[in-house]
């Protein structure tokens, strides 16, 4: 016997139906013995529809009656799957994020969770009962409904799996696990076994978007052992109740993967935007009067590379933003312009950043120079580059993205079984 938690995305409680075939997936795990405690998002679009009506309210909504109109399609979902679940014979019932409770900051409509109070449902499991328990939402220190930020029933269930010492969080969703690279663009990208924390996070970040990037940080934090399978398969089908070696991918610890690739995938970043300042002043204290007000404005930088000063008092500083914040980034730099004390400013928009990710790259060398190789072999040209233990990212013209791509994962060979 374990306890599981299962989330189930937009997609899969999309309807009734739906829902429906989401209670056989429930029931199998409760026949088999396990304790169970399930999360559900709203139906897909639901939440999009709620967050346009609050706009339409109020242009300049109050977050609070925000959180409370947003969280209402967890709500219902949570309650029809407990119907379906007492419907074929399963003692189940709704948790709000309230009642548990699901204690967060008081960051409404991007609340982090502080605190979760698993006692109550694991009683219940020694009853017999699963919870099902609403996605996406939590109590803020102001006694009202908070919202985890879009994506965040992802993060809910990490953080009841933690609380409630769950032995997996599965995680079923529209895709049946994580891929080397991004199928559409390689159709021999091959799903994954296993991938570690770290890999996941980073291809989370670049948009891998299977898992919310906060609840990957928090299954590395808490080592919540975090499954990614499909809600679309037959409930019954043969293996999917295979508790050690069910289909899908297992995010874990690198030290449960015992044949580690050098490299595990490929991500993608669209919509980059290069930025250059040209022969700007090399003294103490510039770097902080560029990326400081950059920040304030809450634009993301990214790649940042600084010359080597040619005669010791004029540098170059190139960096990247997302292609939407450019026409924001250039109006907070002029504003900055006798501060920092540049000659021009450059921009270039649609570029790509493709990332190399695997923490076997800790320990081999050359992984890099492979990569520039092929590149090259086809004629595309690198803009920037940069590095971490455990990833390469080269930014280039965004009409390479998928040459590049599929190149990269075949000199790794990520397309051979
Ligand atoms: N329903 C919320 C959203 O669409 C939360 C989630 O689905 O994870 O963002
Ligand atoms: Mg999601």
């Amino acid at each position: 016997m374990a306890r599981i938690v299962m989330k189930f995305g937009g997609t899969s409680v999309a309807d009734m139906d739906r829902i429906r075939n989401v209670a056989r997936h429930v029931k199998r795990e409760v026949d088999a013995g396990h304790e169970v405690a399930v999360v559900v998002s709203a139906m897909s679009g639901k939440t999009n529809e709620l967050v346009a009506w609050t706009r339409d309210a109020s242009p300049m909504h109050d977050a609070r009656e925000y959180d409370a109109v947003v969280a209402s399609g967890e709500q219902v979902t949570s309650g029809l799957l407990a119907l379906a679940l007492q419907n074929i014979g399963i003692n189940a019932r709704s948790w709000q994020g309230w009642q548990i409770p699901i204690k967060t900051d008081n960051a409404h409509g991007a609340a982090r969770i502080l605190e979760i109070d698993g006692s109550e449902l694991i009683r219940r499991f020694g009853e017999g009962q699963v919870a099902v328990v609403a996605g996406f939402q939590g109590l803020g220190p102001d006694n009202r409904i908070a919202t985890l930020g879009r994506g965040g029933s992802d993060t809910s269930a990490v953080a009841i799996a933690a609380a409630i010492k769950a032995d997996r969080c599965d995680i079923y969703t529209d895709v049946d696990g994580v891929y080397t690279t991004d199928p559409r663009i390689e159709p021999k990208a091959k799903r994954l076994k296993k991938i570690a924390f770290e890999e996941m996070l980073e291809m989370a970040s670049l948009g891998a978007k299977v898992l919310q990037v906060r609840s990957v940080e928090l299954a590395m934090v808490f080592k919540v052992r975090t499954f990614v399978r499909s809600s679309f398969e037959d409930p019954d089908a043969p293996g999917m109740g295979d508790f050690l070696n069910p289909p899908g991918t297992l995010i874990c610890d690198e030290e449960e993967i015992l044949e580690q690739e050098v490299v595990t995938g490929i991500a993608y970043a669209k919509d980059e935007a290069q930025i250059s300042l040209r022969r700007l002043a090399d003294r103490p204290g510039v770097s902080a009067a560029i990326f400081g007000p950059l920040a304030e404005a809450h634009i993301n930088v990214d790649m940042i590379v600084q010359n080597i000063s040619e005669d010791g008092s004029k540098t170059d500083m190139t960096f990247t933003v997302p292609s939407g914040d450019v026409d924001k980034a250039l109006k907070v730099l002029n504003d900055q312009k006798d501060k920092v004390g540049f000659d021009v400013i450059q921009n270039e928009s649609g570029l790509v950043k493709v990332s190399v990710i695997g923490i076997g790259m800790r320990s081999h060398a050359g992984v890099a120079a492979s990569a520039f190789k092929a590149l090259a072999e086809k004629g595309i040209n690198i803009k920037a580059i940069t590095t971490s233990e455990i990833k390469i990212s080269i930014l280039i013209d965004g009409a390479y993205a998928e040459l590049a791509v599929r190149t990269l994962h075949s000199v790794y060979g990520l397309d051979k079984s």
